[in-house]
């Protein structure tokens, strides 16, 4: 099949999914990012991290608070999705996972030309790295089930843009599994 697929993981940072800036739908997507994760290992489809790790004068913590921080443990992913040795994990000091973190040029050197989102928020860090997948002219699958948001409003309203404005398609885990298998 021509797909060439990336997993990339957004955020389930410590902070993200138990901390300061928890959401409480955070934890319900951790089974199917799971999942993902080993059917891309066992398809040895690329699984890239992308990783909130801030500086205390970087710009988005007027907004929200320091979150993330470089030394802290809580800029860790969570023990249940840990990086293993042949993933790369990536840090951000903004938004989009592709914003100074080498990121497109790491996937045209894999050869990918698909990008498979999970990870939170839909409407914040997913959305950004979707906008930038976007004009990076990768195509564009949500995890829709494997990405979450502070609220259900802030999460459709983000799975709809993706899919009207970056011509996203929403799949569900268990149809991104199907959809892997036949790699
Ligand atoms: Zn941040």
């Amino acid at each position: 099949m021509d797909l060439r697929p990336a997993l990339l993981v957004i955020d389930m940072l410590k902070e993200f999914v138990y901390g300061r800036l928890r959401s409480p739908s955070a934890v319900t997507i951790v089974p199917s990012i799971k999942v993902l994760i080993e059917k891309a290992h066992e398809k040895n489809v690329p699984v890239i991290y992308l990783a909130d790790k801030h500086y205390p004068f970087d710009n988005e913590l007027k907004i929200w608070g320091p979150h993330a921080m470089i030394n802290d443990k809580e800029s860790e992913v969570i023990e249940d999705l840990k990086p293993s040795d042949r993933d790369l994990v990536l840090y951000k000091r903004s938004y989009s996972g592709f914003r100074d973190t080498g990121l497109a040029l790491i996937l045209r050197d894999l050869g990918v030309d698909t990008v498979i989102l999970t990870g939170i928020h839909t409407h914040i860090c997913v959305l950004h790295t979707a906008i930038d997948a976007y004009y990076e002219r990768f195509k564009l699958i949500v995890a829709e089930d494997a990405v979450a948001a502070f609220s259900k409003e802030d999460h459709e309203y983000a799975l709809r843009y993706m899919q009207q404005v970056l011509g996203a398609e929403l799949k569900t885990t268990r149809q991104l599994v199907e959809l892997l298998d036949k790699l």
